[in-house]
């Protein structure tokens, strides 16, 4: 067995303030059932802003100390005593639902949707993140790839797996479909929707860099949601008909509340963004119950279902990663990454543990 240096430099999240800490610790030992991954990319997400900045929405879903980092990717240099499906050198990404194997939903193979879930990269049950050079992950928590992506393609198997189940939810082949928000998920959702054969998309958001991205990763038609009506621009659109799908991945309650309006009778509607406020629909009769719609919810990935999925299209070119990472950095410059996710500057960040 390789043997691995005493310490690593790691980010560490141990104070009730705004910002991480650079800082070295020594590097775990991994216990009967848990690998020691040594990290290649650990990819940056919207959430982490909230454990960054360590305000109330992170106060409820964390608890300190912890490395940050839920999207991670390496090569597994240390294999516990127990493990058996999973051996040195295999190339993994991390599930960071940590499943408790154990509930009812767990018992039915919904693990993804546990009552007892715990958190990687967020202080839940594990203090280990892949902000760090060598990550401890529980064996059973690991997807290993059965195909050759790169560390930046293996890293953003996270977050195209939660638009992949989204996706997933409503019947997108041959009918259009709406994309509320071009943040990295939503952006995930249209080349997804264009994989699994949607046409026309339609993708919305107010920062036009976003939009130009949505048109490379595959939407049909942009709409600045600043320089237009979205609903008029959408019955356009549509002649009048409404949209049949719409994914929701904006986050933005006002967006989500109207977009009921816009939904063609009949149609199907998945939300993955966040809202910031109640959902809340005024004509219930016309645009809710005479419209026969299907509502869907997702909370990340299908375990281990999705990650299958988004790792063929992947490899087989049939979704493109490339027009959305924006940063490819060193983790040393973490600062420098978050002013940028912070003025809306970049897209998805991607940073390097070992510079
Ligand atoms: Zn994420
Ligand atoms: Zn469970």
């Amino acid at each position: 067995m390789s043997t691995l240096p005493s310490s690593m430099q790691c980010l560490l999240k141990e104070r009730e303030e705004e910002g991480y800490d650079l800082v070295q610790r020594p590097v775990p030992e991994p216990g009967p059932g848990d690998v020691i991954i040594k990290i290649e990319k650990v990819g940056i997400c919207g959430s982490d802003i909230n454990l960054w900045k360590w305000n109330d929405v992170a106060k409820k879903i964390a608890s300190l100390p912890f490395i940050p980092g839920h999207e991670a990717t390496g090569v597994v240099v240390k294999v516990g005593s127990e493990v058996t499906t999973i051996k040195l050198r295999q190339k993994v990404a991390v599930e960071n639902h940590f499943y408790c194997g154990e509930c009812v939903l767990c018992l039915s193979d919904r693990g993804d949707i546990c009552q007892r879930m715990d958190q990687y990269g967020l202080g839940r049950g594990t203090k280990h993140g892949g902000c760090c050079q060598y990550s401890l992950v529980p064996a059973r928590y690991c997807y290993v790839l059965t195909r050759s992506l790169t560390p930046s393609q293996a890293v953003l198997l996270e977050p195209m797996g939660v638009a992949h189940n989204a996706v997933s939810q409503i019947e997108v082949a041959g009918v259009g479909v709406l994309v509320l928000g071009a943040g990295p998920v939503g952006l995930f959702a249209i080349a997804v929707s264009k994989a699994l054969g949607a046409s026309p998309i339609y993708a919305v958001d107010i920062v036009p860099e976003k939009l130009e991205i949505a048109k490379k990763m595959g939407a049909t038609h942009v709409i600045d949601a600043t320089k237009e009506d979205v609903g008029e621009a959408v019955m356009r659109l549509t002649d009048g008909n409404g949209v049949e799908r719409i994914v929701e991945a904006s986050g933005s309650a006002v967006l989500l509340n109207h977009s009921f309006k816009w939904l063609r009778k009949g149609g199907q509607m998945v939300l993955i963004g966040i809202p910031k406020g109640p959902l809340h629909v005024d004509d219930v009769l016309q645009d809710l119950i005479f419209k026969s719609l299907t509502l869907k919810t997702v909370h990340g990935r299908r375990i281990f279902s999705t990650w299958r999925a988004c790792e063929a299209l992947l490899a087989s070119g049939k979704v493109d990663v490339t027009p959305l990472i924006s940063h490819d950095m060193p983790m040393s410059r973490y600062a420098d990454a978050f002013s940028a996710l912070l003025s809306c500057k970049a897209c998805k960040i991607l940073l390097d543990p070992h510079q």
